[in-house]
């Protein structure tokens, strides 16, 4: 192996460019030239390609994002556009590919692994709904910010008596709007995986606000779609003084936590071994404390699922 590619692909999540630099050095450390394709598969199949030395990724383990951009694009899933993108590697000279984005961007990457091109993907994605691997990249970044933001609303709402509706970002999955509701000590949880009774809630809060509980937090999961209905049940219903914050993108970017910089440089420097080694059609994932390699059809066909204890939490918090 003389020389691999990386892209990243998809929502940008923070871990993304410690992973760039975890690839780049272990892969220069084994004498591997790297080429960083632009833009996600864009650029894989428009051929924007860079040279990615030590000093093309120094100083970027702090950074959220991803210092080689990201992005969407659904024509990837036409034959036509991913034999383009296997003729640029040609032309590039690509002996192996490492695809870092969430399940989208691993279709895109199985797709390729099925026309014969030696790749393998390392799970980004904030909503954690990536099978096989316990947490993805940004998960945990993003969790510091929800909770540090959900702090701060509390410090309001206490000193105003209020209730406050906070929506959180996840796509179909609930994990951020649990986790975070679970780490702060949220009155009610709402989310997809779960049943939840709106006017239950309400009620609820209403009688805890009677004995003496002077304000209330819910968190509500995007996936749910219940953020004003929940907003205006607390209004008619418990009578509260009531404001939503949706945290929208704040819950992206920033600086990488310790955590997801830690695992990015693992998740990479493993990328990098299995190319190596000869392997393909796998993810890295982390597997309690160690990393593990899941291939493509596993990831694709399961759904990733919460655990028992988060699902009881959440039962408990959702009516
Ligand atoms: P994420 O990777 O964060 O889940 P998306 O679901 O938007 O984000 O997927 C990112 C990109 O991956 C898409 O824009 C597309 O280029 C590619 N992709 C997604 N699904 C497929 C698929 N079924 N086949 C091929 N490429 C796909």
């Amino acid at each position: 192996m003389k020389r691999i590619a990386v892209l990243t692909s998809g929502g940008d999540s923070a871990g993304m460019n410690p992973a760039l630099k975890s690839i780049v050095e272990q892969s220069r450390r084994d004498r591997i030239s790297v080429t960083g394709f632009l833009r996600g598969y864009l650029g894989l199949v428009n051929g924007l390609a860079i040279e990615m030395y030590y000093k093309t990724v120094a100083g970027i383990a702090r950074k959220g994002g991803t210092v080689i951009k990201s992005s969407r694009l659904p024509e990837f899933r036409e034959i036509s556009v991913q034999k383009q993108a296997i003729a640029n590697l040609g032309k590039n000279e690509i002996d192996g590919l490492i695809v870092i984005g969430g399940d989208g961007s691993i279709r895109g990457a199985s797709a390729l692994a099925a026309l014969g091109v030696p790749i393998v993907a390392i799970p980004a994605s904030i909503d954690n709904d990536i099978y096989g691997s316990d947490i993805s990249l940004g998960v945990d970044t993003s969790l510091n910010t929800i909770v540090n933001s959900i702090d701060i609303i509390k410090d309001t709402a206490s000193s105003h008596n209020r209730a406050f509706v906070i929506e959180t970002m996840g796509r179909t999955s609930g994990y951020l709007a649990l986790v975070g509701a679970m780490a702060t000590g949220a009155e009610a949880v709402v989310i997809p995986e779960v049943p939840y009774d709106i006017e239950c809630i309400a009620n609820r809060l209403k009688e805890e606000h009677r004995k003496g509980r002077e304000y209330s937090i819910v968190v509500v999961a995007e996936g749910t779609g219940a953020t004003s209905k929940m907003s205006e049940a607390l209004k008619q219903i418990s009578n509260f003084d009531t404001r939503i914050t949706v945290l929208g993108h704040l819950q992206r970017g920033g600086s990488p936590s310790v955590f997801d910089r830690i695992l990015g440089f693992r998740l990479g420097s493993q990328a990098v071994r299995a190319l190596i080694e000869g392997r393909s059609g796998v993810m890295m994932a982390l597997e309690g404390s160690k990393i593990v390699e899941v291939p493509f059809e596993d990831v694709l066909t399961h759904k990733k699922l919460l655990g028992k204890r988060y699902l009881e939490y959440a039962r408990r918090l959702s009516r």
